[in-house]
Order: C-alpha cells, then sequence, then structure tokens
C-alpha cells in the first residue's frame, strides 16, 4: 500500500495549511469563546472551493478523490475540530447524499449552491430517544396529496440552526404497518420547521447544535430524497462514508496535540532542565507520535478502499474506532506534559482535550463501531 501523495494532493494539503494558519487560527478562538457560527470562514471556504469537495464539476464543485477530501479535512481539523466537522457533514453527508440519491431537479437545485457554500447542509438522524438505534425513531411523515407533513423533534443536529437545507429522516409507514424510514431534504423556510433550541456542549462550542421541532412541517413531495421507505439504508451508506472524516478529524486534532507537547516540553523548565529530557516525558510524546501515525494510516487505507471503489464499511469503522479512542488517549497525555498549564484556558491543549471527547460519540459510537466491525468480520466466507 503506498500513501505517497500526488503532486496535486500535496499542493491541495499545503494550500489548506494556509488558509487555516492564516484565515482560521487568528480568529476561531473568538468563535470558540463566545459560541459563534463562523459565516465569515464558511464563505472564504466556499470562495476556495472547499465546500464543494465532494461535488463534481458540472454542479460547481471541486470534487476530488476522498483521499485529498480527508487531508483537507485533517488539516483543518489541526487549526479547529469544528470547521473539520462542520465540512465533513456538509460535504460528506449533505451533499454527498443529494449526489447520490438525489433527482436531476434536486442536484441542480441544492448542489452548486452548496459548493458555493451559499447554502451549508445539515443531516438530521438522531431524536432525542434514539440515536444509536435508528428504528426507535418516532417524526412521522404522514403524505397529504402534494406534501409530506411532518412532525416530531430532531436532536443532536451539527450546523442545525445555520444550515438551509438538512437531510432529514422521518417514518413514513402507518402506525400498524412495519416501521419504514424515508429522507428528505428540509429547508429551515418550510412552514413548521423551528430550531427550538442549541444545546450547551462540553467543546466544539462553535459548531451550533441544535434541536429542531417539526410542527406539522410541510415538506413537498419532490424533496423526498430516493425511495420512500429506503431511508435506513440511505443514513446508513451515508454514515459508512463519512466515518473516514471524522476519523480524519481526529488524526488532525492529534497531530495538533501532539505538535503543542513536543513545543512545551521543550520550552518548560523542571529540576533545571526542560522537561522533554526527562524519559517520562519522552515517553510520553513516543506514545502520542505512534497513536496517531497508526491513526492516519488506518484513516487513509479507508479514504483508498473508497478511491479504489473496493469495500470501505468495516474500513471505515476501523479507523473511526482506533483514530477516535486515540485522539482521547493523545489528548490526555499532551494536556499530562502541559502540567498545570494544561488545565488553563489560555493554553489550546485545554480546548483539544474537550473537543476530542466527542469522537467516540457521534456518528456511531465506539461500541457501534465495534458491532459494524464484527458483523463484517462474521460474515467474511474467507475466514474458517
Ligand atoms: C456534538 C454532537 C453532534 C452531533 N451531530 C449529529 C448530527 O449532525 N446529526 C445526527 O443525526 N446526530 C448527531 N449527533 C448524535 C450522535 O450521532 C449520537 O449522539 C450517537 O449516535 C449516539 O446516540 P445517543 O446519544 O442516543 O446514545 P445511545 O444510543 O443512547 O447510547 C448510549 C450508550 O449505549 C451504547 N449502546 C447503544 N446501543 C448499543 C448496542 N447495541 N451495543 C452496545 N452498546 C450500545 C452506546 O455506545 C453508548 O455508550 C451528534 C451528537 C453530538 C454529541
Amino acid at each position: 500500500m503506498d500513501f505517497s501523495l500526488s503532486e496535486e494532493q500535496i499542493m491541495l494539503r499545503d494550500m489548506v495549511q494556509d488558509f487555516a494558519a492564516h484565515e482560521i487560527a487568528p480568529v476561531i478562538s473568538h468563535f470558540e469563546d463566545n459560541h459563534l457560527f463562523p459565516a465569515e470562514i464558511v464563505r472564504k471556504m466556499g470562495e476556495l472551493g472547499l465546500m464543494g469537495m465532494t461535488i463534481p464539476p458540472e454542479y460547481g464543485g471541486s470534487k476530488t478523490d476522498s483521499l485529498s477530501f480527508i487531508l483537507a479535512l485533517e488539516e483543518l481539523s489541526r487549526v479547529s475540530p469544528t470547521i473539520c466537522l462542520l465540512l465533513s457533514v456538509h460535504a460528506s453527508l449533505f451533499a454527498r447524499g443529494i449526489l447520490e440519491f438525489g433527482t436531476a431537479e434536486q442536484k441542480a437545485k441544492y448542489l452548486p449552491r452548496a459548493a458555493r457554500g451559499e447554502i451549508v447542509g445539515a443531516f438530521s438522524l438522531t431524536e432525542p430517544g434514539a440515536g444509536s438505534d435508528v428504528t426507535a425513531l418516532k417524526t412521522k411523515a404522514v403524505r397529504n396529496g402534494r406534501h409530506y407533513i411532518l412532525n416530531g423533534v430532531k436532536a443532536w443536529v451539527t450546523t442545525g440552526s445555520e444550515a438551509e437545507a438538512l437531510i432529514l429522516f422521518a417514518q413514513t409507514e402507518k402506525e400498524a404497518g412495519p416501521r419504514k424510514l424515508s429522507a428528505f431534504i428540509v429547508e429551515r423556510n418550510f412552514p413548521g420547521f423551528r430550531v427550538a433550541r442549541i444545546e450547551e456542549k462540553m467543546g466544539l462550542h462553535s459548531s451550533l447544535t441544535a434541536e429542531i421541532a417539526l410542527e406539522d412541517c410541510r415538506v413537498p413531495v419532490e424533496n423526498l430524497l430516493g425511495e420512500e421507505g429506503k431511508g435506513a439504508s440511505i443514513a446508513l451508506h451515508l454514515l459508512d462514508g463519512s466515518r473516514i472524516g471524522i476519523a480524519a478529524q481526529a488524526v488532525g486534532l492529534s497531530q495538533q496535540a501532539l505538535e503543542l507537547a513536543v513545543r512545551y516540553a521543550k520550552q518548560r523548565q523542571a529540576f533545571g532542565h526542560p522537561i522533554a529530557e526527562f524519559q517520562a516525558i519522552q515517553f510520553m510524546i513516543a506514545d502520542i507520535a505512534t497513536l496517531v501515525e497508526a491513526s492516519r494510516l488506518l484513516t487513509y487505507r479507508a479514504a483508498d478502499a473508497y478511491d479504489r471503489g473496493l469495500p470501505y464499511a468495516k474500513e471505515a469503522a476501523m479507523a473511526k474506532l482506533y483514530s477516535s479512542e486515540a485522539a482521547n488517549r493523545v489528548a490526555y497525555l499532551a494536556l499530562q506534559i502541559h502540567g498545570g498549564y494544561g488545565y488553563s484556558k489560555e493554553y489550546q491543549i485545554e480546548r483539544i482535550y474537550r473537543d476530542a471527547r466527542v469522537l467516540s460519540i457521534y456518528e456511531g459510537t465506539s461500541e457501534i463501531q465495534r458491532l459494524v466491525i464484527a458483523r463484517h468480520l462474521l460474515k467474511d466466507s474467507s475466514i474458517r
């Protein structure tokens, strides 16, 4: 397996690194500290083509291979896991969802604006009573002439208060029948759509996570995404791919933690020496670097499988499971190297420690990733 990057991939990675250093790093604390949506950064990402990285040129996008997209997410996450998450949901779940399951009209209506960053997309599967178990979704969509009427509450919607459109999942079968999910493209200005509240979270503060109330929300029938009743397979298919993006988010965050730990260890003096001279600190640095590299390799391998058209669901789950758990360990160790200062908001590692925690929860908890991996292994006929 060869992960030496092509000239284009290196150029793209360097361009995103430069953008993150100059356009995100100097301002992101303001958005994080004040829990504000970074609209100006999104606008600039649109101009640069980053918002359209999963959208083909015929819809105005700058579609790249998956590994290039992963490199971009990793670079963004080094500086801001929040911006990385915003892009990952927009590009991997919303845009890819419409690209892969949408009608010609839906693609023409949403993708060009999504590619330019004029609209930001979200993905709304979770409900207050249903996260890992999507069969427990209660939101109902009932057909009434040229509309579906949606009623229910959707929870934990990343960018939910700012997104102009969401891919949203609801039950379309009657009370007594089998539970069948369907996917809809719901616009925030549809009647009956209301942002009920914004979650107060431990981290990722400039990612606004919303609860959405649907009260007789009128969704035109042409906004059904894919076939009626096929929502569950659409959701699971999209999540299989987007998990590689969350793994990349973990890699970028971990890389930043590594760099901060090394820098701090060289500067901080104790007992008349830089703490980097103590073997205990060196061991922590070595462990961090090894975790980062293993995470990166699993993530690139999953992206590579995706690019080659090979099965990638198990690989994506492994990358997400490992990288997210590793990021938590990395953040713990890097903060430990910072001593008391690591616990201060003045040091970036404090924010990284908080941001890392959610990685093993969203887009499928670690327990769910293990189930996905085990199911693939147990039905693998080559293992006797
Ligand atoms: C910051 C943030 C952003 C999010 N963004 C989005 C978004 O944009 N769109 C969206 O739809 N959702 C989003 N989510 C929701 C997220 O995907 C869910 O929180 C996640 O899937 C877990 O669901 P849950 O919270 O209901 O936990 P539960 O499903 O209630 O799980 C609770 C615990 O039980 C375990 N568990 C559950 N089932 C099993 C099982 N079968 N075997 C073993 N253990 C099990 C879980 O692993 C977990 O440890 C977001 C969440 C957060 C925190």
